[in-house]
This record gives C-alpha cells, sequence and structure tokens, in this order.
C-alpha cells in the first residue's frame, strides 16, 4: 500500500490522479487533500476518500468544509503551514504536486526535503527555484517523477543512469514537442480582441485556465524548457522545440548515434500520472489504445519565435540565469490572471512580461529569501505595467466584456 498526498486534488491534475487511484484501490491509500476553495468538490472528494487531512487554502472555504464534514475522520486544516504538513507527513510516500503556480512552491520543496517520491506537475515550482528544489532533491535522496506529459515522456525515453549527465549516457539533444494551442493557424492576425474563452478551447488537452492560456501563447512550452532544462541538467540549446499539433507524440530523445527514441499515446493525462504513481512498474490508466490508424498523420513544424515571443522570453530567460527566471514565472501568473479577469488584451502579454524582465537586474538564486524577493519584485512591476497599459486603454479588454 502507497499513501499519497494530493495537492490540488480539485484540479485537473488532481481528479485525473483520484482517477487513476480509483482503479488501484489495494494499492494507494489517499491520508491527505488539498485545493483553494472549490469546498463542494473536496467534500465530496473526502466523502469518497476519507483522508486523514483536508487542507483548504481559502479560510472560509474551510470552515464550510468542516461543517459538510462534521461526524467524519477527515480533519480540516487551512493555510500554507497545512500544506507543508501534508506534504511532508511521515507516513506518505507520494506527493502529487498539483497545485498551479508559485503557491505549490513551498509544499513541493517540502516534499522534497522529506524524501517522498514527488511526483512533479507544477512546473512553475522548478522554474521560479530549479537549483533549490533539485538540490533538495539530491539532498534527501527523494525520486522526483516529471508528470508533465512532455517531461514524463522523455523521462521514459532516457536510460535509468541520465542523471549521470546527457553527454555520458550518449543523448544529443531532448525534443520537446507541443500542438502550438490554439492560435497556432492564426500566424499574423491581429489577437487583440481573443477572449478568455477562446484561449482556453485547447485543440488537444483539457486542463485548467492558467495552462491552458499559457499554452495559447506558448509560454507553456518556454516554461517546460525551462522544466526540461533542470530535469534532466540540459542546457536551453539542447533543448529544441518541436511543433507537432496532433500531441500524439509526446517527446523524442535525439542519441548520438542518430537514434530517436519518442513515447505516443493518446492526449491523456492519466498515463502520466499512472506512470508517476506506479514507477518503476506500469499500471493501467485507463487510457484507451492510441489508434495510429485514425491518426494517420503526423506533422511537424519548426516553432515561430515572432508569433510566440514568450516561447524566446522563457529561452532568454534560462540562459540568463538566477532568478531569470523565476522574474518571468511571477509576471506571467500576473498577466495571465489579469488577461483571464479581463483587464488585460491577449495581445499585450508578451511586451508586459518583456518589459518585467529588462527592468529587474537577475540576481543569485541561491535561497528561498532570495526567490521570494524576486517572486514579490516581479509581480509588482508586472502589476504596475499591465495598470498602465489598462490604463491607457490600449492593452485593455474591458470594453470587449460580454
Ligand atoms: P487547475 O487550475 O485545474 O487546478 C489547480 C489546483 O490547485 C486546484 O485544486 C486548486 O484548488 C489549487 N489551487 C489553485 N490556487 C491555489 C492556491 N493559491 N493555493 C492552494 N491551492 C491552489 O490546474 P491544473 O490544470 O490541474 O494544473 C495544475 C498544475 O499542473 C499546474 O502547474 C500545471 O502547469 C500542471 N500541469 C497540468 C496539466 C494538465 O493537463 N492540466 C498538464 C501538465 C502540467
Ligand atoms: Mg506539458
Amino acid at each position: 500500500m502507497k499513501a499519497v498526498t494530493i495537492l490540488g486534488s480539485t484540479g485537473s491534475i488532481g481528479v485525473n490522479t483520484l482517477d487513476v487511484i480509483s482503479r488501484h484501490r489495494d494499492h494507494f491509500d489517499v491520508v491527505a487533500l488539498s485545493a483553494n476553495s472549490n469546498e463542494a468538490l473536496m467534500a465530496e472528494q473526502c466523502l469518497t476518500w476519507q483522508p486523514r487531512f483536508a487542507v483548504m487554502s481559502d479560510e472560509r472555504a474551510a470552515e464550510g468544509l468542516e461543517r459538510r464534514l462534521e461526524g467524519t475522520d477527515t480533519e480540516v486544516l487551512s493555510g500554507p503551514e497545512s500544506l507543508v504538513r501534508i506534504a511532508a507527513l511521515p507516513e506518505v510516500d507520494a506527493v502529487m504536486a498539483a497545485i498551479v503556480g508559485a503557491a505549490g512552491l513551498l509544499p513541493t520543496l517540502a516534499a522534497a526535503e522529506a524524501g517522498k517520491r514527488v511526483l512533479l506537475a507544477n512546473k512553475e515550482s522548478l522554474v521560479m527555484s530549479g537549483q533549490l528544489l533539485i538540490d533538495a532533491i539530491r539532498t534527501s535522496g527523494a525520486d522526483l517523477l516529471p508528470i508533465d506529459s512532455e517531461h514524463n515522456a522523455i523521462f521514459q525515453c532516457l536510460p535509468t543512469d541520465f542523471a549521470s549527465g546527457l553527454g555520458r549516457v550518449g543523448v544529443r539533444r531532448i525534443l520537446l514537442t507541443g500542438s502550438g494551442g490554439p492560435f497556432l493557424k492564426r500566424r499574423g492576425e491581429d489577437l487583440s480582441d481573443v477572449t478568455p474563452e477562446q484561449a482556453c478551447a485547447h485543440p488537444n488537452w483539457v486542463m485548467g485556465r492558467k495552462i491552458s492560456v499559457d499554452s495559447a501563447t506558448m509560454m507553456n512550452k518556454g516554461l517546460e524548457v525551462i522544466e526540461a532544462c533542470w530535469l534532466f541538467d540540459a542546457t536551453p540549446q539542447q533543448v529544441q522545440v518541436v511543433i507537432h499539433p496532433q500531441s500524439v507524440i509526446h517527446s523524442m530523445v535525439e542519441y548520438v548515434d542518430g537514434s530517436v527514441l519518442a513515447q505516443l499515446g493518446n492526449p491523456d493525462m492519466r498515463t502520466p500520472i499512472a506512470y508517476g504513481l506506479g514507477w518503476p512498474e506500469r499500471t493501467d490508466s485507463g487510457v484507451e489504445s492510441l489508434d495510429l490508424f485514425s491518426v494517420a498523420e503526423l506533422q511537424f513544424e519548426r516553432p515561430d519565435f515572432e508569433q510566440f515571443p514568450c516561447l524566446r522570453l522563457a529561452y532568454e530567460a534560462m540562459q540568463t540565469g538566477g532568478t531569470a527566471t523565476t522574474v518571468l514565472n511571477a509576471a506571467n501568473e500576473v498577466v495571465v490572471q489579469a488577461f483571464l479577469e479581463r483587464r488585460l488584451r491577449f495581445s499585450a502579454i508578451p511586451g508586459v512580461l518583456e518589459g518585467v524582465l529588462n527592468d529587474i537586474t537577475s540576481q543569485p538564486a541561491e535561497s528561498l529569501e532570495a526567490i521570494l524577493a524576486a517572486d514579490a519584485t516581479a509581480r509588482d512591476q508586472a502589476q504596475c505595467r499591465v495598470d498602465s497599459v489598462t490604463s491607457t486603454d490600449s492593452g485593455s479588454q474591458r470594453i470587449n466584456t460580454v
């Protein structure tokens, strides 16, 4: 029996994780769940899974959940320290890190420090503080299993001793695939009136709203380049993004002898989740067989940095190093939120990010304090820029609100 904590259980990854676990009830024990504010879904999950702890980050939602769970054995907690607590419980073996954004950093770090199997969906924590997280994993001897489908694919295509160095195991480069998002075919068009609904309508994947917007700007692929550099100790030059609209090849690894290994499957996050939960064994995920006859065609394109400036910004931030990626991540969270709230036009996103990155000089990312300080400064700067763009109205979308 493996004891599991799921951070972000009410989200897209969290719900898929419980779906996989429901197929293997004899093998997994759900010890703790967490969510931000969705108390109704959390109550339902607690009644089904009877975890020891349920953490709601929102205090009022925690009070509401407590009332709903009266008479059950689940203890309701709230606050960031409770997230850290459930990530590091002595009886827990594996932690699914599926909170979205920087809010996932501290509990993910706690799971790493406590030597848990860390199932990493929360890519933002690596983008914010790659070195700290990787160091914590190495020091504690924890297993870090990538859940992001591309990184899970790469992990599957690498030999088990890849941590000794990509060069030593004969890897030439990583081919990171991405669908190109909902606006791939709109090259050169004016995207200033794009709505959050259009941006979140991903052609192949059903995901949370933040990652959906990131996919539309291709910042998601940029964050994934940075994630790949940290996970596999690669340079940005060793990570080639490949646009692959069908999302059937989830990524590839090229070796020095010219061999290219790929992992394929239906675009369904239950595959990487089941892989991470069961590793090193394979386990049923509920995902249907890939029907290559109906896929019929696989296409590939080179990414266009002019069409997707966010991808360029991510490569540049990784190249700069230090807190540059922390700044990029924080500013991106602010602009995505502003866009989702119709306070910023879609087309204004890259300009705000580039401005913030130019304004803030990268510092060594050597401590949690340095990272949290860079994160806070970048959020302030990004908010100022959003406000100034909005006040001149050239970047605001409010006029288009329906
Ligand atoms: P989501 O928005 O559907 O769910 C996010 C979860 O985090 C929810 O349970 C929510 O309650 C919780 N949460 C949000 N804000 C919080 C806060 N401030 N404090 C505490 N909890 C908070 O997001 P998702 O699509 O499930 O993505 C989760 C993570 O996984 C993201 O980092 C994303 O990049 C990554 N990821 C997702 C997918 C996917 O297919 N959805 C694929 C690859 C990677
Ligand atoms: Mg991905």
